[in-house]
């Protein structure tokens, strides 16, 4: 009942565990125990929580209300203090004995719906690639690393064993055993869905896929990694996307723990022979979690910033970060997703490259410097996805690759590189042809409509009630 209380409490007052955490000094995670009822409180801890939340510590360790009446005065005056609906200016209501039950019903009621409606993220899509391109910021100007989230994935291995290479299943399971929860493999998971977990009974549900940064074992720690970091339902798309962030993050860092792939980078360093793909085979994972993980220790670990783009054959880009000063194409807003990239970078030229799975490398001289990048096309279900990471050129030293002769010249963002057809071509066919466009329909769905953008609530629940019994 207190766990309960505690999260009515807390939500209602739109703190996240975070927020709630850093009020009283205690970890999300901590938090997170209580609300679950797998934690007793302590005396202190209960006052500090109360007020954190402006309650009495009564109103928070009382037991169920003694009537339904009772229930709704205090779901009525918590709802008067909640910041929420604060804004809207409302007299304030003193409910006293005269006030009709049914009235009651019908005003508790009404704040529900009000707040439920408040509450729902809804990110246009100009907000939601503002979110996107804040989070790049935050994400650059750390040089991409999390000391705090390297910090969990290395207390979630040190149970198991592990000591170095790639992570075994049985130290997997083991991993996700520890924090209480089992895992299923099934085939009818929600479309919408990489994984459901079954918060009752601690399970965690699994599509068997075999491709790309989103492998089974990839998804169940992203899963685990929301609970480990003590996230609760995001508030807004922003936060969605940074619980993202943080949850693959720490599956990246759990299957390629930090102290073990510094060292080995460190090495290769020395070596003079820095390879994303070494990095892959090593610690078993895809290129792409490979590339994106090289992101994270590369300025901390090895002082070497870098940039990372992944992209379609047509040059539209996905994920995109620098911490180089490589520029990317953007949109007014700031937004480098779903932009398109010069013809001449290697992401584009790998799909011509005579083997496009090979790593690839060219140098490419850029109004912002001269990069080496190392490209490669990570084969995908449907179709295949470029993988670039790049160095700049004082950096190239230590990388494979660096004594490719191909040198590519950049002019973009200026419109006369390749934005614009050259002016020949321009003047045999301007006016003279009508492509029918294929839509991006990935980049547009991606946006958000509901708590967990883009999953079906109705699907996920039919789904649970499937398994749950079994
Ligand atoms: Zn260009």
């Amino acid at each position: 009942m207190f766990g309960q209380r505690l999260r009515h409490i807390r939500r209602a007052r739109g703190l996240t565990l975070t927020e709630l955490g850093e009020r009283v000094g205690r970890a999300p995670s901590a938090l997170s125990l209580l609300e679950n009822g797998r934690r007793e409180p302590k005396l202190s801890l209960i006052e500090a929580l109360a007020s954190a939340l402006s309650v009495s510590p009564d109103e928070l360790v009382r037991r169920q209300p003694p009537s339904r009446r009772a229930q709704l005065e205090v779901a009525f005056a918590e709802a008067q203090r909640d910041p929420v609906l604060a804004d809207l200016g409302l007299p304030a209501l003193r409910v006293g004995a005269k006030v009709p039950t049914d009235v009651l019903e019908h005003l508790v009621a009404l704040q529900d719906e009000l707040r439920r409606q408040r509450l729902k993220p809804t990110a246009t899509p100009e907000e939601a690639r503002a979110a996107n391109a804040e989070l790049r910021v935050m994400m650059s100007a750390r040089g991409n690393y999390f000391a705090d989230i390297e910090a969990a994935a290395a207390d979630a291995l040190a149970p198991v064993g592990y000591t170095g290479g790639a992570l075994s299943q049985g130290m997997l399971l083991a991993v996700v055993n520890h924090h209480g929860f089992s895992v299923r493999y099934v085939q009818d998971l929600p479309r919408s869905a990489r994984s459901v977990t079954d918060l009752r009974n601690r399970r965690i549900y699994l599509r068997q896929e075999s491709l790309g940064m989103h492998t089974p074992r990839a998804v169940l720690l992203q899963t685990l990694g929301h609970f480990v970091l003590g996230h609760s339902v995001p508030a807004d798309f922003g936060e969605f996307l940074r619980q993202r962030v943080e949850a693959n993050y720490f599956a990246a860092a759990v299957l390629v723990p930090e102290e073990a792939a510094a060292s080995f980078l460190r090495s290769a360093k020395q070596a003079r022979d820095l390879a994303v793909e070494d990095l892959r085979d090593v610690f078993s994972v895809s290129y792409e979690m490979a590339a994106h993980r090289f992101t994270n220790l590369a300025t901390h670990h090895l002082g070497v910033p870098c940039h990372f783009v992944k992209n379609d054959e047509g040059g539209i880009i996905y994920k995109a970060y620098e911490n180089d000063g490589v520029v990317f194409p953007a949109d007014p807003t700031g937004a480098i997703e779903g932009q398109r990239m010069c013809r001449s970078w290697s992401g584009r030229q790998v799909f011509a490259a005579a083997d496009p799975f090979s790593p690839y490398f060219q140098y490419s001289d850029t109004p912002s410097g001269t990069y080496l990048c190392t490209a490669l096309v990570d084969p995908g279900r449907e179709r295949g996805f470029a993988v670039t990471l790049g160095v700049r050129y004082e950096d190239s030293r230590w990388f494979r690759g660096r004594d490719t002769t191909v040198r590519m010249k950049s002019f973009c963002p200026a419109p006369e590189c390749c934005q614009r057809p050259p002016a020949a071509l321009a003047t045999r066919w301007e006016g003279m042809a009508w492509p029918s466009a294929r839509a991006h329909s990935h980049i547009l769905l991606a946006l958000p409509s509901g708590s967990f953008p883009g999953v079906d609530e109705t699907d996920v629940f039919e789904f649970l009630d499937r398994h749950a019994a079994s």
